[in-house]
Order: C-alpha cells, then structure tokens, then sequence
C-alpha cells in the first residue's frame, strides 16, 4: 500500500511546492510509481509538473461524484501521475469545514487509488486549515519544508503543534518523517545559523541533504519541467536526486 506524505507550512513561499514536484519527479525517475496530489486551488503543482486540471482535479474527488481513478492525470514526469487542483478547491475546502467527518474525507476519497501508488505525495496549501488538516488526517508522514532564509521557530512550533492535535485526535498513526531545509545558501549567514540550530535542536529530524536555492530550479518551476527533468546534472536537480535516496533510505530502515 502506497505511503502517503504530506508536506505542510502555514506560510507560501518556502518552497514546499518546489520540494514536493521534486521530490515527486525524483522518486519517479528512480522507479517509484508515485501519486503527486496539487491541494492548494492556484494549481503551482500542477502547472510545475506540466500539466493540466482538465483530466479531473482533487475537488471533484472531494464531491464523491467521481471515482478518484478516473480523475488522475499524465504528467511531464515518468512513473509520476497527478491529481490536479484549480480554483475550484477553494469552494471545495469550505464544504470540507461544513461536512460531517470533514476532516477524514480526503483520506476515504484517497483509500480508492492510493495502493496503485509506492508513494503519495500531498503538495499542501499555504495554511493550516481544512485542507491541511486533512492531508495530516490521510497521511503516514509528514515532511516538513524549513525556508532557510526566513526561519521562524514560532511558526515551526504552530505546525509541530498542530501536527500533535492531528495525531491526538485523527490520526494516531502520523508519523514526522522529518525536517528538510530548502531555499539554502551556503553563503548566507542566516541559512548556515537556522542548519546549525535546528541540526542542535533535533538532529534526529534534520535532513542531510539541503535544497540549494539555484535559477534552474525557478525556472523549472516556471517552464512546467521541474528541474529534475530540465538538467539533470545540475546541483539543484543533484540535490533532489540526494533527498529522494535519503527518504527511500529512511523508509527502509
Ligand atoms: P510554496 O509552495 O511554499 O509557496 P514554492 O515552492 O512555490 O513555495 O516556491 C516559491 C518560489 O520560490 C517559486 O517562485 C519557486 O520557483 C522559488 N523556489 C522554491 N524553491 C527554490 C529553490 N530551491 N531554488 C530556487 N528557487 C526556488
Ligand atoms: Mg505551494
């Protein structure tokens, strides 16, 4: 049964979309079959990785209209299908506060495909509300995405409590699969202080490999063909391929 993992940050811009198409494409080119699921209603995910929402999107899934394997679609990425988001999801997350069991339909909606897949990948919204309580509720794991060049322990310290809350009272089974640092420049002080706190804090959760912040993989996220695809051989698309052995490695063992 494929794992479902769930990448949450209540603030946009640190690069979890990035991480997540990524991560998705990497694990695909190493031979994973892999489910990317867009929850955030811009669509970045879905755009990032070439595609479209005309195939079907999460919303509908949400409806219960439709059978999820039927709304699931191609992407630039091998090995990588999508499940797609447009501005519909924003109608569809509030139907989610109004709903009985809310909090766990994205998890039942999920159950129908989720073992075609080895990994299921939730590419969350910048928020940390019904959306993102769900992905927490329908997921084994929880990768969080630390921006190194605007870290704030306070906002590290809302999501490691609403990850408790969600493990309380949903999912007792959720698991940190750990903390990954993106946007890193080697040459800033600020990112080389936020690795050496929180690699001091929770040495156990900090990943090795860091997200370099490089122009190749911005304009992978711009073109529609994430880096890892774009150049291959480029450091960002190096470093994509680096995490995606590491969290194989992780699941393994
Ligand atoms: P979020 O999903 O957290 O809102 P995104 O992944 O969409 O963040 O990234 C926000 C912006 O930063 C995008 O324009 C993206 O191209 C850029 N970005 C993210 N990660 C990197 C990186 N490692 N190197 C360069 N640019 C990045
Ligand atoms: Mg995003």
């Amino acid at each position: 049964m494929g794992r479902v993992i769930s990448f949450p940050s209540q603030c946009g811009g640190v690069g979890k979309t990035t991480l997540c198409v990524n991560l998705a494409a990497a694990l695909g080119a190493a031979g994973r079959r892999v489910l990317l699921v867009d929850l955030d209603a811009r669509g970045c995910a879905t755009a990032a990785i070439g595609a479209s929402a005309r195939g079907g999107t999460v919303a509908e899934l949400l409806s219960e209209d439709e059978e999820a394997g039927s709304l699931l679609t191609e992407t630039a990425a091998p090995n990588v299908l999508l499940l797609a988001a447009d501005g519909r999801l924003a109608e569809a997350e509030t139907a989610l506060v109004y709903k009985k069991d809310g909090e766990t339909a994205l998890r039942e909606a999920l159950r129908g495909v989720q073992d075609a897949f080895d990994d299921v990948l939730l590419d969350c919204p910048p928020s940390l509300g019904a959306l993102t309580v769900g992905a927490l509720t329908a997921s084994d794991g929880v990768l969080i995405p630390v921006d190194c060049e605007r870290f704030s322990s306070d906002a590290l310290a809302k999501l490691t409590e609403t990850i408790a809350l969600v493990r309380n009272f949903l999912n007792g089974g959720l698991r940190e699969e750990g903390i990954v640092l993106t946007m890193y420049d080697r040459r800033a002080l600020t990112a080389r202080e936020t690795e050496a706190v929180l690699r001091r804090d929770a040495p156990e959760k900090v990943y090795e490999t860091v997200i370099p912040r490089t122009p190749r993989t911005a304009e992978g996220m711009a073109c529609g063909r994430p880096v890892v695809l774009l150049d291959p051989k480029s450091i960002g698309a190096r470093a994509f391929g680096a995490l995606a052995e590491e969290f194989l490695k992780k699941q393994r063992g």
